[in-house]
């Protein structure tokens, strides 16, 4: 039974590869079922400076394989108010909207969760982040291209480290969450990651790649996540030259590239089931929830679940991780 006519999709917060391909999906799977589909600009700004665009199937033309995210995205701080969320509400009201797709990260859930505990549309999330670090999904839109980006980069570094018998640390993205260094760390073969989510013994590093050294594995890498405590790779390399003064050290960050670029196979897939699914559950009057991808499957998790909850690192992964770089 259908129940919503007009709906609207936004993407918010930190932008992420793959939302044009889970806004595309959105736009076709409405019209598909005769919806009025509306795109709003700058995310929650948008929906507060009523910047609501009709859409069509031609709108979305050409756009699956671009990173970024045509209708642009944005932090905005009025939304945290009940006042400013009243304005949004207005403004999506004089379209008539009675669905709302945001396509964000947690912080967008909670925006999201919000607003439709306060007001009559329900909103479905999609989760849009490099992290990964959302609960009630496998995968993040995002975080696959993300990684692929890194281990392109990471790779290029090995070559330069190994023609100087270097120790390289290089920072990748990730303030709370590890993924991203976890993945791309397993993928080049680094021989140490380090993630905020576990604590790292820099003295065992320290006496690591002193045995490395006796041992003649003259190159190492070592992966770091932005957020990890010891304040990312310059601090990381600060304490090493401290410990090791002659050691043969660089620091690299990858910073933004890691945000940018095309969408990998894996993440236009994920973001098109996504938003094919998030269409249907507003059709069925599945409301206010996450659309996650688990066991391959879509699964639905409520927004307030997807706002807090963060994911388990797998205790298994750091070990291999261990062994195999030894
Ligand atoms: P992300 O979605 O990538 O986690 P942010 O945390 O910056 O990014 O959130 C994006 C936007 O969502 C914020 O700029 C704000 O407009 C809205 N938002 C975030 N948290 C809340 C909250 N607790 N209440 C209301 N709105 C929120």
């Amino acid at each position: 039974m259908k129940k919503v006519n007009n709906i609207a999709v936004l993407t918010s917060g930190g932008d992420a590869p793959g939302m044009n391909a889970a806004v595309r999906a959105v736009v076709r799977t409405g019209i598909y079922h005769q919806l009025n589909v509306y795109g709003v600009m700058y995310g929650y700004r948008g929906m507060l400076k009523n910047e609501i665009l009709p859409m069509e199937s031609k709108s979305v033309a050409n756009i699956i394989q671009r990173g970024g995210t045509i209708l642009k995205t944005a932090r905005c701080k009025e939304f945290y108010e009940p006042a400013g969320r009243k304005k949004a509400y207005e403004n999506l009201k004089k379209h008539n909207i009675d669905g709302l797709v945001v396509i964000g990260g947690d912080g967008s859930f909670k925006g999201a969760q919000k607003f439709s505990e306060e007001f009559d549309i329900p909103c479905i999330g999609l989760p849009g982040t490099i992290d990964k670090d959302i609960a009630g999904t496998d995968f993040t839109i995002g975080f696959d291209t993300a990684v692929n980006t890194a281990i392109e980069a990471i790779d290029k570094i090995r070559d330069t480290a190994d023609a100087h018998d270097r120790l390289f640390i290089i920072e990748v993205m990730g303030r709370d969450a590890g993924y991203i260094a976890l993945h791309s760390g397993i993928a080049t073969g680094a021989e140490h990651i380090m993630m905020p989510e576990h604590k790292s013994d820099v003295d065992d590093i320290i006496a690591d790649l002193q045995a490395n050294e006796r041992r003649r594995k003259l190159v190492n890498l070592i992966v770091v996540a932005e957020g990890h405590e010891t304040g990312g790779a310059n601090g990381v390399a600060e304490m090493i030259k401290h410990q090791l003064p002659n050691a043969d050290t660089r620091v690299c960050i990858l910073g933004h590239i890691q945000r940018g670029g095309s969408p990998t196979c894996q993440d236009r897939i994920l973001a098109s089931r996504m938003g094919y699914a998030a269409v249907n559950a507003l059709l069925e009057g599945t409301h206010n929830v996450m659309v996650g991808i688990v066991n391959d499957r879509i699964h639905y998790t409520p927004l307030d679940h997807a706002c807090k909850a963060k994911q388990e690192m797998d205790p298994e992964w750091v070990k291999m991780c261990k062994i195999l770089a030894s």
